[in-house]
């Protein structure tokens, strides 16, 4: 049995150990300590890293009374004496996160009745399950709030170890009734919140410093709340200050005012693009003259094969149809990645080589006889395309 340090200390980071075991699991080693302040991943808490002798320890398990760390090279063998280090930014992470979970939790219980059911605390963020659906962003937002306040008012949060069959004596009162008999570990947020949990905690609610709610998913009828807190959430806000930051700095604004240039900015493509459009179906029959200029012929049938450049998209299907009449054959052109066929004449089917195209690419596309296409077709494709329509023409 290990004797588990952060049970009753979770600031501890540093300490010193004995090995009472060793070994390899493929290419991983173990040692299993008489005391470890090592937490190992366990009820939705990820696991600590940090050293033993120096060493990396990368994952850290449960197995039976035992806690097993785990390193990519040997830690030493039983009866050595050990010093131990923890990474005091990830069990700092993982304090503020719990912590933070069991406020969100307590809140959705007494704002909604909303029952935690399941919780996730990630390395990216954290989640709790809750036995209520939909939950309103109005709703949201209150818990958040609530959340907040406790965290500002700096509430004790001490660790209480009571005997499942005297919680009434002591005056503990959980939130959820514990999952196993015998001696509990109690996590008190003061008079707020009272939950069985094996995790590391902050000692003070205002350590968590804030929590962000960012957003909602469904799951088997409930819903996942997911959210930030402490260090995650200061890394968040560190990404899109830096982000915001540099997009109001080249459109010469404030961050605030970004959704307003944007918009704008989103109107004049769409207004200019309606131009380039007007523009280009005026000078579609230059275009079309242009292309039929590059025919080549094969058995007598006449045949055009490019990709073209500097053309809308909205044009493609006009232009393909009108070279091929123009040169009384067959036209290919590849638009942006949109391969398309075109026949003016009965005895060439469009539609017949786009399906001898897409049996030999693996692409999908169709049409008819006289116009059909592909998606998502790149050059190489084109070029894979244009021998497989010279050997899809009829001869003579
Ligand atoms: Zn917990």
């Amino acid at each position: 049995m290990t004797e588990r340090i952060y049970f009753k200390d979770a600031s501890c980071l540093e300490f010193e150990a004995t090995i009472t075991s060793s070994g390899q699991v493929d290419d991983q080693y173990f040692v299993t300590l008489d005391k470890s302040a090592f937490y190992p991943t366990s009820g939705g808490q990820s696991h600590d890293t940090g050293y033993i002798s120096e060493l990396t320890v990368t994952d850290v398990i449960e197995d039976g009374s035992k806690v097993k760390h785990l390193g990519p090279k040997p830690f030493g063998s039983e009866g050595d004496k050990v010093h131990c280090v923890i990474d005091s930014d990830r069990r700092m992470m993982n304090r503020q996160m719990h912590t933070a979970q069991h406020l969100l939790s307590s809140v959705f219980d007494r704002l909604i009745d909303g029952l935690t059911v399941s919780v996730h605390l990630g390395e990216e963020y954290g989640a709790v399950e809750i036995k209520k659906s939909p939950v309103s962003d109005d709703t949201l937002k209150k818990v958040e709030d609530e959340v907040n306040k406790l965290i500002r008012d700096a509430i004790k949060i001490e660790v209480l170890f009571v005997h499942s069959s005297k919680l009434k004596e002591a005056g503990v009162n959980l939130r959820k009734p514990p999952s196993r008999e015998g001696e509990l570990r109690i996590i008190k947020i003061g008079d707020i919140e009272q939950s069985a949990c094996g995790g590391t905690h902050c000692d003070n609610s205002s350590s968590v410093g804030f929590v962000k709610i960012i957003g909602t998913e469904k799951l088997r009828g409930n819903t996942l709340v997911k959210f930030l807190s402490g260090s995650q959430l200061l890394k968040d806000y560190n990404q899109r200050f830096k982000v915001t930051e540099q997009m109001a700095r080249d459109m010469t604004c404030a961050v605030v005012d970004l959704p307003e240039k944007i918009s704008k900015l989103d109107n004049l493509q769409k207004d200019m693009r309606r131009q380039i459009t007007a523009l280009q179906r005026q000078l579609l029959p230059l275009k079309i003259e242009e292309i039929a200029k590059l025919v080549v012929g094969k058995s007598g049938i006449s045949i055009v094969s490019e990709q073209i450049e500097d053309i809308d998209p909205s044009v493609a299907n006009n232009l393909a149809s009108s070279v091929a009449e123009k040169i009384s054959g067959v036209a290919m052109v590849l638009i942006e990645s949109r391969l398309i066929i075109a026949s003016s004449l009965k005895n060439v089917s469009a539609k017949q080589i786009v399906a001898s195209i897409v049996e030999q690419t693996g692409m999908r596309g169709g049409g008819s006889d006289k116009i059909a296409q592909i998606g998502n077709v790149s050059p190489e494709i084109f070029d894979k395309a244009k021998t497989i329509l010279l050997d899809s023409l009829p001869n003579g």
